[in-house]
């Protein structure tokens, strides 16, 4: 990962990390201060956010925060229909929130996107490619911002898109300004990705970007990383080829919430037709994504003696009624394969950042001094993701790894912090350190 952080950082397209430039260089101090909005786009939810800041050390006064799941439909649609609809929900929100000068003054909004976009500036960008299963066509290669600004004019709302950002970079927004050791952000939810603070000089394709913090944050989609080493299987192979998206998001496909159960399905699936301990092969058995991450998560901790609810997803989900008790604990087994699997891949990546700025104790370029001769910084890696937060046994897997890979006392340094709702609240920070109001901003 360290490697091919350093390779996507030499060139355009020298890696598959596409390291991609945010324009975010400063992140916010605590200081910021007024009522700033957030539409939250990328996941399984859709959100809305208003965030009240209390202008002196990191005071959030309040935050309102709606969500709802996104209509299949507008998924794989067209751009101006997903648009009109995150503006419709932004406007019903905005109405009933009784914010008093809603409609006397211009409200400033961070618009969290959470797909690969080639930035242009911190508050416009272009769609690289779609992930996690969203398909709309049309907006491939266009500009982001500029179509959900459109469909605020088109409902008469007096917003103004100041960010655009990734969701890890949301992530990242909110960590820090609640503790300013945090220099990464880690996303393990539908999708997975990582971004963290890097240097300008660093940032080697980009000969002469200069930032007044000497810093800026960069975006690895580290969904699409990719190695030879990586332990990739039959049924990896087989999810990928059937994905709409062949080809890329590998590392994603090993980790994230939106396949995970889809690898234990297809892993029952060739049981059951090279054996006869799950009976004949059902329907729902062989249907992509009938089960769900949040089944399967519920099966492996299914701790009564009996399996039941190992019993009853079998049988309601995936129509294979009757499991012999042997069976179902082998049902058990390949979900805490699986998803044991999946932790330790973000753990290593997770190590590899630290690795990159030399936070993981091997003492970076320097080299040469022993392990405990080194002073190791207080270091904090935000985190958010309905994987890591609602998955018992993949947190404590991902804590595992990390501990056996950096060591006990390396490990001691290095805090996993949950953000939570980081990704939206964090794009309203940016959203207000980047105001036009804001003092912050008059360099
Ligand atoms: C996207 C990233 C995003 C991640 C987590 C991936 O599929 O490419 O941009 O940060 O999912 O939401
Ligand atoms: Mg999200």
């Amino acid at each position: 990962m360290a490697v091919e952080m350093h390779a996507g950082l030499a060139s355009e397209g020298g890696s598959k990390l596409k390291m991609l430039l945010t324009y975010v260089d400063n992140l916010p101090s605590g200081s910021e201060k007024g009522t700033y909005y957030a539409l939250d786009l990328g996941g399984t939810y859709f959100r809305v956010l208003r965030v009240e800041l209390g202008g002196q050390k990191s005071s959030i006064l309040d935050q309102y925060v709606e969500r709802q799941p996104i209509p299949e439909q507008l998924m794989s649609g067209r751009s101006e229909e997903l648009f009109d609809f995150i503006a419709e929900s932004l406007q019903q929100f905005v109405e009933k929130g009784n914010d008093s000068e809603q409609f006397s003054s211009r409200k400033e909004l961070g618009f969290t996107f959470s797909f690969p976009v080639k930035q242009t500036s911190v508050s416009s960008g272009i769609l690289i490619k779609w992930t996690k299963g969203f398909a709309i066509k049309d907006m491939v290669a266009k500009e982001v911002a500029g179509g959900l600004q459109q469909a605020l004019v088109r409902k008469g709302l007096n917003m103004r898109v100041t960010v655009l950002v990734n969701d890890t970079v949301g992530t990242l927004a909110l960590g820090h300004y609640h503790d300013a050791d945090t220099v990464a952000a880690v996303i393990i939810g539908t999708g997975t990705n990582a971004c963290y603070w890097e240097r300008t000089d660093a940032i080697i394709k980009c000969q002469g970007l200069l930032t007044a913090s000497g810093g800026m944050v960069v975006n690895m989609e580290w969904g699409n990383f990719w190695s030879s080493h990586l332990p990739r299987t039959s049924y990896d192979i087989e999810l990928d080829a059937e994905s709409p998206n062949s080809n890329d998001q590998g590392f994603e496909k090993m980790i994230s919430g939106m396949y995970l159960g889809d690898i234990v399905r297809r892993v029952i699936l060739r049981m059951s037709e090279e054996s006869d301990i799950f009976g004949p092969v059902s329907s729902s058995l062989s249907s992509p994504f009938a089960l769900t991450t949040p089944s399967m998560a519920a099966m492996h901790e299914d701790d009564s003696p009996e399996l039941t609810e190992v019993a009853r997803i079998l049988k309601g989900v995936l129509e294979i009624p009757d499991v012999p008790l042997k069976a179902r604990k082998l049902v058990v087994k390949v979900c805490d394969v699986v998803t044991r699997r999946a932790a330790r891949l973000a753990a290593a990546g997770i190590v590899g950042i630290l690795k990159k700025i030399g936070r993981d104790g091997s003492g970076g370029i320097t080299g040469g001094r022993s392990r405990s001769d080194i002073k190791m910084r207080r270091t904090v890696v935000a985190v958010e993701g309905s994987l890591y937060t609602e998955y018992t046994m993949f947190r404590e897997y991902l804590h595992e790894a990390l501990h056996e890979i950096l060591g006990e006392e390396i490990s001691q340094h290095v805090i996993i912090k949950v953000s939570e709702d980081g990704s939206g609240i964090g794009a309203a920070l940016l959203a207000a350190s980047h105001s036009s109001r804001s003092v912050d901003n008059v360099q």
